[in-house]
């Protein structure tokens, strides 16, 4: 089968490779991947400021069909229709493994950057991990889980409720999912961007969000004070990794409002306005990636059409299509690109 790999890190090194096809040890599936979804971390792999296990074949949001199963698998059969959380191993018994808190676990290897992931025609995952697909969900949005995940992760780190005023800065696929998922709390969205998001923005007006701002047009502390009598938003989620987003975000929330950090920042240092989180008794919260307790939900989001991660997906590629996939996303005109495997001879 063909393989989309990571050869060595540095700038490039993505190479087709031709690889046996793997086989399910005890409490594993093998599965037939579907679709694979390119995320912002493969782009930085691909660039180089990102390490992975290599060599490794890279797709960590995939979804697919169970096509064999290890010994001691009894939840799955062949033929469900599946995805994978990322998690391949992790050690089981460190504090935030024991309370499910994988994404925490220093030694967790992940699928698609530590073990062989979804950017090929079969891989193996831990049964432990699998998740059967509601009949609502296609295998182009089950791709999508992963991400989706991520936001419902950052979302369920604040107490989010029905009425607050939200605002969601940075309009790419993870600001595009948390803006659906804080809606589905019931949550007033604005979501923010840029001139050169337009693409992006005009996907969050298809997809219903109250407000969407470009900020260098409009001022959104202007349409936040309107909508709040002042007061300003109750919660921002900072989902662009932008350090002037980052400050204007907690300038847009009002007293005991609550900032989450979702986007990760291309320097470790960041000069943040302490001042203005006591003054204003802001409660800060990071969110890394996703857990267990994610997944189902996520699903459930898109099966009850909360979340429409269809509308997300402005590309498809071959996993031999890499260059087009990746000047279309470098060229600002995707949104969400997938990837499917090369059809077999046999
Ligand atoms: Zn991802
Ligand atoms: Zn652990």
């Amino acid at each position: 089968m063909k393989a989309l790999v990571k050869t060595e890190l540095g700038f490039g090194n993505l190479e087709i490779q031709e690889k046996n096809e793997p086989t399910p040890g005890p409490d594993q599936v093998k599965i037939e991947v579907k679709y694979a979804g390119i995320c912002g971390s493969d782009i930085h792999t691909y660039e180089g400021h990102y390490k992975v296990g290599v060599p490794v074949t890279l797709g960590h949001e995939f979804s697919g069909v169970v096509v064999e199963t290890g010994e001691g698998v009894t939840d799955f059969s062949v033929g469900d229709r599946v995805t994978s959380e990322t998690t391949y191993s992790i050690c089981g018994e460190c504090e935030y493994c024991k309370t499910g808190d994988y994404n925490l676990c220093n030694h967790r290897k992940g699928l698609g950057t530590q073990q062989d992931g979804g950017f090929t025609n079969y891989l193996i995952a831990r049964a432990e991990s699998v998740h059967k697909l509601p009949d609502g969900v296609s295998f182009q949005s089950a791709a999508m889980t992963e991400p989706l995940a991520c936001t419902h992760h950052a979302v369920s780190k604040t107490d989010i409720k029905d009425g607050d005023v939200v605002v969601v800065i940075g309009p790419g696929p993870i600001g595009l999912f948390t803006a659906q998922v804080a809606k589905s709390f019931g949550a007033t969205v604005i979501i923010t961007g840029l001139t050169n998001d337009q693409v992006r923005l005009n996907k969050a007006e298809e997809l219903g969000m109250n407000y969407v701002v470009n900020t260098q047009e409009q001022d959104v502390k202007e349409v936040v004070h309107q909508l709040t009598d002042g007061y300003g938003a109750d919660i921002v989620f900072e989902c662009s990794g932008a350090v002037p987003a980052a400050k204007q975000g907690l300038d847009l929330l009002r007293k005991k409002g609550q900032y989450c950090q979702v986007g990760i920042f291309p320097q470790p240092d960041v000069s943040f306005d302490l001042e203005k989180i006591i003054q204003k008794e802001i409660r800060v919260v990071g969110s890394r990636s996703q857990k267990s307790a994610d997944w189902e939900p996520s699903l459930e989001l898109m099966n009850s059409r909360n979340v429409n991660a269809e509308a997300m997906v402005t590309h498809e590629f071959k996993i031999t299509e890499w260059d087009e996939a990746y000047q279309a996303i470098k060229g600002g005109e995707a949104i969400k690109v997938l990837l499917t495997p090369v059809e077999q001879e046999r």
